[in-house]
């Protein structure tokens, strides 16, 4: 059975998540005695598509036409879906971006296939279905879900798989997909993304905060602590939700999965759908003044103190190590 996987290009290029859902689909699609084809939206040009190979896809359609530049769900969708055809896939793979979640919900919807949204792995042949893991209750436990529908849809957790090379890394061949009659209802005018700093779900460290801040005039301090490790920043729901910082940053149930390195936070409590989003970081140092807050049940440091007399300490420490 072939798997078409859909790689989201960041500024043209193919970071972390794309190379690890290319490496979920080649791997699959060996499980499955199939290929893995890539299909490719947007910006990313033929050379960069050649990155593909090393994971082992020889093959890639590229949906060139303009109206796939943006992100719009229901182009993209029926873009996916005649590349279904034109791949002969009975699998679907993105990733668990914004644009990955919103895409497969439609694609299945569309094609009339099974979904299973944050899996955490490839799945195991049982009977006639393949069952996929995947974490539920804000990552308490995991669950075991059985698709038994011709076509499939899966969306896998960002950082749930490892990015591999493939033994034989291959030249990738690159079709133009075509184009249906679907048109674009959003009109994108102007798209702002941050610059120069570091990417949150490939960051090794990331500095977060949470209401415990008190406002966006102290994230400077987050900022600074963040510049000096070389991490990203990030901030809990209530955070992006009043717009003290973008909703870009937002993880947890509802955000953004990562899992980096180290995770340091400031200022949060540590509800149980924050944690969803940070519990899978291989080491967390908690910030907080209350010594009850139930982050510090989860961390592997904790210092009880007020965030305004514990970060700049931290920051002239991390410069001093630095020096
Ligand atoms: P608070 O709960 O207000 O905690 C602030 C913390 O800062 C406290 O622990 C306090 O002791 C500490 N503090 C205060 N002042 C200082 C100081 N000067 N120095 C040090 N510490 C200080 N939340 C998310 O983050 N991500 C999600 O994806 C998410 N999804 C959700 C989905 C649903 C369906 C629901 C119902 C809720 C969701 N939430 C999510 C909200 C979540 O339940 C919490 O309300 C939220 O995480 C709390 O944010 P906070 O820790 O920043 O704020």
């Amino acid at each position: 059975m072939n798997v078409l996987f859909i790689p989201e290009a960041v500024d043209g290029e193919f970071h972390k998540p794309a190379l690890e859902l290319a490496t979920y689909a080649a791997e699959l699609a060996k499980m499955l005695g199939g290929e893995p084809i890539a299909l490719v939206f947007g910006d990313a040009s033929n050379d960069s598509i050649q990155v593909l190979g090393i994971y082992g896809t020889a093959r890639a359609l590229k949906a060139a036409d303009g109206k796939y530049n943006s992100f719009d769900s229901a182009v993209w969708a029926s873009a996916a879906a005649l590349a279904v055809e034109k791949a002969n896939a009975g699998i679907v793979v993105c990733t668990g971006t914004f644009n990955g979640k919103a895409l497969s919900a439609r694609l299945a919807a569309k094609l009339g296939a099974g979904l299973v949204s944050g899996a955490a792995g490839l799945p195991h042949k049982s009977a006639e279905a393949l069952v996929y893991r995947k974490p539920i209750f804000s990552s308490k436990g995991f669950g075991e879900f059985a698709i038994d529908t011709d076509k499939q849809v899966v969306c896998i957790g960002i950082n749930s798989f490892r990015v591999a090379e493939s033994e034989n890394p291959v030249q990738v061949s690159i079709e133009n997909l075509g184009s249906d009659g679907t048109q674009p209802k959003i009109e994108v005018l102007e798209t702002m993304r941050s610059k120069g700093q570091v990417l949150l779900t490939e960051a090794e460290v990331v500095v977060s905060a949470g209401r415990g801040l008190r406002g966006p005039e102290n994230w400077h301090m987050i900022e600074e602590l963040a510049n000096i490790l070389g991490a990203a920043t990030s901030c809990s729901k209530p955070v992006s939700d009043v717009g003290w910082r973008p909703h870009s940053e937002h993880v947890g149930q509802t955000g953004l999965t990562i899992s980096p390195n180290l995770y340091i936070a400031v200022g949060i409590s540590g509800a149980i759908q924050h944690l969803a989003g940070v519990n899978n970081s291989k080491v967390i140092a908690v910030i907080n003044k209350d010594p009850e807050a139930p982050f510090f049940k989860s961390a592997d440091y904790g210092i009880i103190g007020d965030a305004f007399e514990v970060l700049p300490k931290l920051i002239e420490a991390a410069k001093a190590l630095k020096k």
